[in-house]
């Protein structure tokens, strides 16, 4: 399954119009200072910390390998993803960070002649293994896709109520769940009088807020957000890296971001991937100011990618 076959056909964002503000905030919060031959990039001071209380578990990835065919296009990763934080995954175009995330929710696999082995452990158990209803680990670990894919012809209710339906969840009150996933995703103020509006009339960050707001919905443990702003622009692109910050408390978060300034405002850890392998993880300070790898830097500094 890709993003494009989750029943909704994604929408263009780009095309969409997202309410103009100062945009002098979002360069401020850029973090970015331009050096004569290198860039450096500023850990943003005001990153929320991890949440005191741990209330998600990680995910423990050994010896993950994902194939296309005969190529291998993930070789050998160990990662340990730490409850209630962001890690980012960095790195070039085509180095893995994609098909690394949907081997965590099985979605790799849905890709005709793909496969992906190795351990992949929610607290202990390992969701990688055949026996697992793959349904119930979609639930567990949700997904937010680059582009944002409301249901076109469903209204802004019906949206996040079809996260619960799809899923098969039953037993509770709809109309609390759609509302409490509201205003997780920081939408309800801005629709609680239009509930009956089309998913398809917001904004496109709104659009993005609502699919979150549908993730959520099922009350998941993780979420994985493969590029989740990279069709927004930078005021809507703000609003998504606050809310995930936000959602740090209540779950454990993946992001798959091509944006390293994106990584160093939000992510506790990151992760910087090479043509499959993972080359270093580390607290993002680290990863920006020390890494422990010369390939990390050359990539941090801009000389490739
Ligand atoms: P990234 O997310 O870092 O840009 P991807 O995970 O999309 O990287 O791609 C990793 C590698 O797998 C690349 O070499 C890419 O060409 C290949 N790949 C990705 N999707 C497919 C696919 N559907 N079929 C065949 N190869 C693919």
């Amino acid at each position: 399954m890709t993003s494009d076959d989750q029943g909704a056909t994604p929408l263009d964002a780009a095309t969409q119009t997202e309410t103009r503000t100062d945009m002098s905030q979002a360069e401020d919060r850029e973090g970015v200072t331009a050096g004569a031959a290198t860039r450096e990039i500023e850990v943003s001071r005001d990153r929320r910390p991890p949440p005191a209380e741990v209330t998600a578990p990680g995910i423990r990835l050994r010896n993950i390998n994902a194939y296309y065919g005969d190529v291998h296009a993930i070789k050998g990763v160990d990662l340990d993803y730490a409850p209630n934080q962001v890690t980012a995954m960095i790195g070039p175009s085509g180095c893995g960070k994609s098909t690394l995330v949907r081997c965590i929710n099985r979605m790799h696999e849905e890709i005709p002649g793909a496969r992906a082995e190795g351990e992949i452990m929610l607290d202990d158990f390992d969701i990688n293994s055949a026996e697992v209803d793959v349904v119930a680990v979609r639930r567990a670990i949700g997904m937010v896709f680059q582009r944002p894919n409301p249901f076109p012809t469903m209204s802004i209710f019906d949206n996040v109520a079809a996260g619960l339906k799809l899923s098969g969840i039953r037993g509770v009150n709809t109309r609390d769940r759609v509302e409490q996933s509201l205003r997780g995703a920081g939408l309800w103020d801005e629709v609680k009088d239009r509930l009956s509006s089309p998913g398809v009339s917001l904004s496109g960050g709104q659009q993005q807020r609502l699919c979150i707001a549908r993730t959520i919905a099922v009350e998941p443990n993780v979420i994985l957000m493969d590029e989740p702003a990279s069709a927004l622009d930078p005021i809507a692109t703000l609003r998504i890296e606050d809310l995930i910050q936000e959602l740090k408390e209540h779950y454990t978060i993946v992001l798959v971001t091509h944006n390293m300034q994106q990584a160093a405002r939000v992510a506790d850890t990151t992760a910087f991937m090479l043509t499959g392998e993972l080359v270093e993880h580390a607290p993002t300070e680290k990863i920006f100011s020390n890494p422990g790898d010369p390939r990390t830097e050359e990539y941090v500094t801009g000389k490739f990618g």
